[in-house]
């Protein structure tokens, strides 16, 4: 890192999960209404820093040079004395752990703003509290941030909002073998946490299966990482004309598809999040999680959940052992809302 100009910059700190750095974009841009002059830099680790550089208030993505989970005190102290020379009047702490607010106060940054998270008294100095008792939305607990810790929440907030950069869309296409010309309909069957936020594969086929029977030029394409692989297979193996590319594309390429689908079927997962902010058609299928903790924002965007009365149990597989909640939203159900989505688009 060299010196910068004298203008006096901000930097964010980004959530670790690529979900959560989407619905972080309002705050971001509050920020950058509240100083326009201001170049926002985010430090981010790499899984996550395509969302960001999809961020008009973007200036700068800095990669964080550290292993996920580890405190590494010395790498975090060198790090921070090159963050010194940016010259960061502010520094907003996303993500609530200690080890994330240490850089910022050993880059002797003024105003270190955030959440008290770990009891970080001190090294937070703008301090805001959230009321574990009422969790708010993901997006208005990020842009409060961008106001004193005393005021009252944020009213009318923006949505985030993705954009990418004219041919990036067509050039990934061409990549990925798929066809400008015919719709795209992506499902994102993974979920970082376990089983109990997947919905089933078997559903994902017979959904593939009927959406195919109706319109057999639509691209169904399977989107997720390595370790979706095997759930991915599974849906191709009931449903052979459904294309994964699970583990194949970078997050960029992912990000481009999504934005030329016609609509997004997903778990609730961070590609939901990117869909909506590329204000893709959505449905966001919940089980043992919130539906209205961190709802898809887009125009046209369906939550679906039972709305069982264990649910959200927030468990990673399901304590009683039958998973209702996914297996009882059967494909039809998506079908109904998926239908008029694909008939638009
Ligand atoms: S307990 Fe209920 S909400 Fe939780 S996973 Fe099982 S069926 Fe779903």
């Amino acid at each position: 890192m060299t010196g910068l100009s004298t203008i006096p910059r901000t930097l964010v700190i980004a959530p670790n999960w690529i979900g959560d750095a989407v619905m972080a974009q309002p705050l971001l841009r509050l920020l950058k209404q509240q100083h326009p002059e201001r170049p926002i830099d985010v430090l981010a680790p790499a899984w996550v820093a395509p969302v960001l550089r999809a961020m008009q208030e973007v200036d700068t993505v800095l990669g964080t040079p550290f292993r996920h989970g580890a405190l590494q005190l010395r790498e975090r102290w060198r790090f921070a004395r090159e963050l010194k020379q940016r010259g960061y009047a502010e520094a907003y702490v996303l993500p609530n752990t200690l080890k994330f607010a240490l850089i910022p106060w050993l880059a002797g940054i003024p105003r270190r703003i955030g959440y008290k998270g770990e009891s970080r008294y001190g090294l937070i100095n703008v301090m805001h509290r959230d009321d574990p008792m009422h969790p708010r939305a993901m997006v208005p607990f990020y842009a409060a941030l961008a106001a004193p810790p005393s005021a009252q929440p944020p009213a009318g907030l923006p949505r985030p909002v993705l954009k990418l950069a004219d041919g990036q869309i067509a050039a990934v296409l061409k990549e990925l073998g798929l066809h400008q010309d015919k719709p795209v309909l992506v499902f994102s069957p993974g979920a970082e946490f376990g089983n109990a936020k997947r919905w089933p594969t078997s559903h994902f086929a017979e959904l593939a299966n009927t959406v195919l029977a109706s319109n057999p030029e639509v691209q169904v394409v399977l989107l997720g990482s390595g370790k979706d692989q095997a759930v991915c297979a599974e849906i191709s193996a009931l449903s052979p004309r459904v294309r994964s590319l699970a583990g194949r594309t970078s997050l960029d390429q992912a990000v481009a598809l999504i934005a030329q689908a016609s609509a997004v079927v997903s778990n609730d997962s961070g590609l939901l999040h990117i869909a909506s902010a590329l204000n893709r058609p959505v449905i966001a299928i919940y089980g043992p999680t919130d539906p209205d903790h961190a709802p898809p924002f887009s125009d046209i965007a369906r939550s679906l959940s039972l709305r069982l009365p264990c649910a959200p149990c927030r468990q990673r597989e399901c304590p009683l052992g039958h998973h209702d909640c996914m297996q009882k939203l059967g494909s039809d159900i998506v079908w109904q809302e998926l239908q008029p989505m694909l008939a638009i688009h």
